[in-house]
């Protein structure tokens, strides 16, 4: 059920992605002609980055095997980060003289969010900012949104079952000169989650923003497609896997080739 979850996800995302583009291609290219030319800019051509050191360093001696091949294709090629350490932001409760067993949840939900963000810290540097606008990854206590859509066949409004964590991007580009090709995650984890399920929805989705866009479909990887009665830790095969992703070709993080 997460896998179609998570699939339809991917294909909104990708529509976003495409919107987006068009909105830079359109918003680039558009301008009235004879005059465009000296302003054009291009995506940036897929091009592999550095691996990073923790992955360089990253060896299976037991060959366990990884699910590369389930990852989902995007407009921008891997979606993974190449600036170091990633800049994580995640909601915290008031620090007011609240002492509600409200309170006390969402200070476990944060408690349980930075445990995970631990974990993941081994694999690929992290740091927490306290600035939600600075940041590359975005954890939000919050009930996914549902994105409800026509389905072209029935004409339909198809509106999808309530989720309990989902992970988004967007694209931005980067003001530097020259600007870059950037990309933000956003994770949202439901507050109504027993705590058990909170550390292992944030693994989970946290292995997507890292840039696992994809599943496992075997139970034992943190990013098996569905829940689990005892969800497991982050697996070999996941780190094999999060290296492969980082072998691969993006559009993020190069500069926007000027045209001519
Ligand atoms: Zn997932």
């Amino acid at each position: 059920m997460l896998l179609i979850r998570m699939r339809r996800l991917v294909s909104v995302n990708s529509l976003v992605f495409f919107l987006v583009i068009a909105i830079i291609t359109v918003g680039l290219f558009g301008l009235p002609r004879g005059e465009a030319k000296d302003s054009e800019v291009s995506l940036p051509p897929l091009q592999a980055h550095p691996l990073p050191l923790t992955l360089k360093n990253w060896n299976d001696s037991q060959n366990s095997g990884d699910y590369f091949s389930l990852m989902e294709s995007t407009p921008v090629g891997s979606l993974i980060w190449s600036e170091f350490p990633i800049k994580v932001y995640w909601d915290q409760p008031n620090l007011s003289g609240d002492h509600s067993a409200a309170k006390r949840r969402f200070e476990q939900w944060a408690e349980l969010v930075k445990q995970a963000i631990t974990e993941w810290n081994q694999y690929l540097p992290l740091i927490e900012i306290q600035q939600e606008e600075s940041a590359d990854i975005i954890i939000k206590r919050d009930n996914p949104s549902l994105g409800a859509k026509i389905n072209p066949e029935t004409g339909k409004l198809e509106i999808p079952r309530a989720r309990s964590a989902q992970t988004d991007y967007k694209l931005y580009i980067r003001a530097d000169n020259p600007p870059i090709l950037c990309h933000r995650m956003t994770i949202q984890i439901s507050p109504n989650l027993s705590q058990e399920l909170i550390l292992s929805a944030v693994r989970h989705e946290l292995g997507h923003a890292l840039g696992i866009w994809g599943h496992s479909p075997v139970e034992t990887d943190a990013l098996y497609f569905s829940q689990v009665r005892n969800p497991p830790p982050i697996s070999v095969r996941d780190i094999n896997t999060l290296k492969k992703v980082y072998e691969q070709p993006t559009r993020l993080g190069w500069t926007m080739s000027q045209g001519n």
